[in-house]
C-alpha cells in the first residue's frame, strides 16, 4: 500500500509531525540525510511504526508514496532545502509536490516555488507553528501555494492540525511566500506578546518588590480572565517553578539574555519595507537586542545608577487591574500592527490572505494561542475590509476601556524609571492613530525648507512652498 505523503528531515519536529501523521491514519514514508537516525526514529514510533515506511535512499522513498506525491521537507532551513530540492527533483514526477515547513524566509520561498513554475513539479511554503508539542500533538499550519496543491495535501494537513472548537487550525493562505509569511507576523506579534508581559514582570518585581512567586500567582489569575492564553498560562507556570539547585525560584536565576532566529526582525523589516508601523514589534526586538549587551548594561548601570523609585498608580481600578487591563491594551496593539502589516502585504504580494482565516487557526496549536484570537476571527468575520484592528466596534470598545489603564501604567513606570520599550510604543501608537490632525505638517515645512519637497494645502489652493529663505521675497511680492 503507497504512502500518502513523503516526509525529509527526522530532527525534532520533523519526526514529532511524522508520528502525528501516522496517528491520524495516514501512512507515510520517511528519509533522513543520515540513516542512524531514521533507524532511531523507527525505534521509538512503537505502535505507529505499522504505518511508518522507512527509506533509506531516495529512489525507495519517492517510489512509496501514492503521486502526485506531496513530500514534506522538514530540516534546517537556508541552503540545506535548496540542496535538498536539488537531490529530489531528479526523482520526482509531474504533478509532485515539494513542501518546505521549516523556517524559511518567505522571499526564499518565492523564489523557490518561481524556480519550480515552468517545471512540472510544484512548491508549498508551509508555516508549522506550536514547537516540538504541537508539531506531535497538533501544530498551526499556515499554507502557501496554488489551491490545486493545497486540495491534495488538504486531508492529511488538517487530520494533523490542532483543534478549536472542532475546527481544523491549518489553511490555505494564498500562492508562492503567503504561509511563511503569516507565519513570520505570527512570530513578531509573538516577540512583542512575551515583551509586554516580561515589562509588566518587572514592574511587578522591580517596582513593587514582588516575588517570583506572587508574581505566577497574579498571572495564573489572569490567565483565567481576558489575557486567557498559551503565553499567560506558561507564564505563570515559570514564575512558580523551583531551581532544583538553589531552592530558589527558576526564574531569578536565569540569565537575562534573550536569543532570536530571525524571524522576529525579518517581520519588523518587512514592515519597514512596506512603511507600515510595527512599533509594538520592533520595540520587542530591540529589546532582545538590548538584553543581549549585558556587560554594556552594567557599564551603564554603574554610571546612571540602575535604580528606579518605587512603582505607584493613583486612581484607575486598583493596582492589579489596571496592569492587567495595561497589557490587554498594548496587546491589541501588537496584533493590530501585525494584521495590519499582513493586510499591506496580501496588497503588495497578490495574496489575498484571509484575515478571518489567519485569525481562525491562530486560536490553537501555536504559540500565541488564545481566547483573544476567536474575539479577532469574529472581529474580522464581521468586518473582512477593517483597514484595523482597532477600527472594528468589538476591538474599538475594548480599547477604550482599556486605554486609559495602559496611559496610567506607562506613566508611572516612565515616571519610576522602569522600562516599558513596548508598552510605550503600543501607547504612542494609539495616541498617533486616533489623531486627525497630526504634526507632519511640520515636518513638510521642514522638508519643503531644506529640499524644495513641497507641500499639499489644507484649503486645497495651489501654492506648494513656503515662504522661507530666497522664497520669503517672493512671497512678500504676492
Ligand atoms: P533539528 O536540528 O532537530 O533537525 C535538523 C534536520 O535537518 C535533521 O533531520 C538533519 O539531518 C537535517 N539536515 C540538516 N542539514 C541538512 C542538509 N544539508 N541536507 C539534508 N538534511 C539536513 O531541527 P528542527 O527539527 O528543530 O527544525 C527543522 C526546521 O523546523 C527548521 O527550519 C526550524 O526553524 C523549523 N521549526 C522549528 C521549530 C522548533 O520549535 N524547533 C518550530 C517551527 C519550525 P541529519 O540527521 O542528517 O543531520
Amino acid at each position: 500500500e503507497a504512502a500518502e505523503i513523503g516526509l525529509i528531515g527526522l530532527g525534532v519536529m520533523g519526526s514529532n509531525l511524522a508520528l502525528n501523521i501516522a496517528e491520524k491514519g495516514n501512512r507515510i514514508a520517511v528519509y533522513n540525510r543520515t540513516g542512524a537516525a531514521t533507524e532511531a526514529f523507527m525505534a521509538s514510533a512503537g505502535d505507529l511504526a505499522e504505518r511508518i515506511v522507512p527509506c533509506y535512499t531516495m529512489e525507495e522513498f519517492v517510489a512509496a508514496i501514492r503521486p502526485p506525491r506531496p513530500i514534506i521537507i522538514m530540516i534546517k532551513a537556508g541552503d540545506p532545502v535548496d540542496q535538498q530540492m536539488t537531490a529530489l527533483q531528479e526523482y520526482l514526477s509531474a504533478g509532485d509536490i515539494m513542501i518546505d515547513a521549516g523556517n524559511a524566509n518567505f522571499r526564499d520561498t518565492m523564489a523557490r516555488f518561481a524556480r519550480l513554475r515552468d517545471t512540472s513539479l510544484t512548491f508549498i511554503g508551509m508555516g508549522v507553528s506550536g514547537g516540538e508539542e504541537g508539531a506531535r500533538h497538533g501544530p498551526s499550519i499556515m499554507v502557501g501555494g496554488t489551491e490545486e496543491s493545497w486540495k491534495r495535501v488538504e486531508p492529511v494537513l488538517t487530520s494533523i492540525a490542532a483543534r478549536f472548537d472542532g475546527e481544523p487550525c491549518a489553511a490555505w493562505l494564498g500562492t508562492d511566500g503567503a504561509g511563511h509569511f503569516v507565519k513570520t507576523i505570527h512570530n513578531g506579534i509573538e516577540y512583542a506578546d512575551m515583551q509586554m508581559i516580561a515589562e509588566i514582570y518587572g514592574i511587578f518585581r522591580d517596582g513593587l518588590g514582588r516575588s517570583a512567586g506572587e508574581i505566577g500567582t497574579i498571572f495564573e489569575g489572569w490567565n483565567r480572565g481576558r489575557l486567557n492564553s498559551y503565553l499567560i498560562e506558561i507564564t505563570a507556570s515559570v514564575l512558580a517553578a523551583r531551581d532544583p539547585i538553589s531552592g530558589g525560584a527558576m526564574v531569578d536565576m536565569i540569565l537575562d539574555k534573550a536569543g532570536q532566529k530571525g524571524t522576529g526582525k525579518w517581520s519588523v523589516i518587512e514592515a519597514q519595507q512596506m512603511g507600515v508601523p510595527a512599533t509594538a514589534i520592533e520595540a520587542a526586538v530591540a529589546a532582545r537586542s538590548l538584553s543581549s549587551q549585558k556587560s554594556q548594561r552594567e557599564a551603564a548601570a554603574a554610571v546612571f545608577g540602575g535604580g528606579h523609585a518605587d512603582f505607584s498608580l493613583s486612581g484607575g481600578a486598583g493596582l492589579e487591574e489596571d496592569l492587567e487591563l495595561a497589557l490587554f491594551a498594548a496587546k491589541i496593539g501588537a496584533y493590530a500592527q501585525g494584521f495590519a502589516v499582513m493586510a499591506e502585504a496580501s496588497r503588495e504580494f497578490g495574496w489575498n490572505l484571509p484575515m478571518p482565516t489567519i485569525a481562525r487557526i491562530w486560536r490553537a496549536g501555536c504559540i500565541i494561542r488564545s481566547q483573544f484570537l476567536d474575539e479577532i476571527t469574529k472581529a474580522f468575520t464581521a468586518m473582512p475590509d477593517a483597514p484595523n484592528l482597532i477600527l472594528t466596534p468589538a476591538f474599538a470598545e475594548m480599547l477604550k476601556q482599556s486605554l486609559p489603564s495602559l496611559r496610567r501604567v506607562v506613566a508611572a513606570a516612565v515616571a519610576s524609571g522602569l522600562p516599558v520599550p513596548a508598552l510605550s510604543s503600543a501607547l504612542g501608537y494609539f495616541d498617533a492613530y486616533r489623531q486627525a490632525r497630526g504634526t507632519a505638517n511640520l515636518i513638510q515645512a521642514q522638508r519643503d525648507f531644506f529640499g524644495a519637497h513641497g507641500f499639499d494645502r489644507l484649503d486645497g489652493k495651489d501654492f506648494h512652498h513656503g515662504p522661507w529663505g530666497s522664497g520669503l521675497q517672493d512671497f512678500a511680492r504676492l
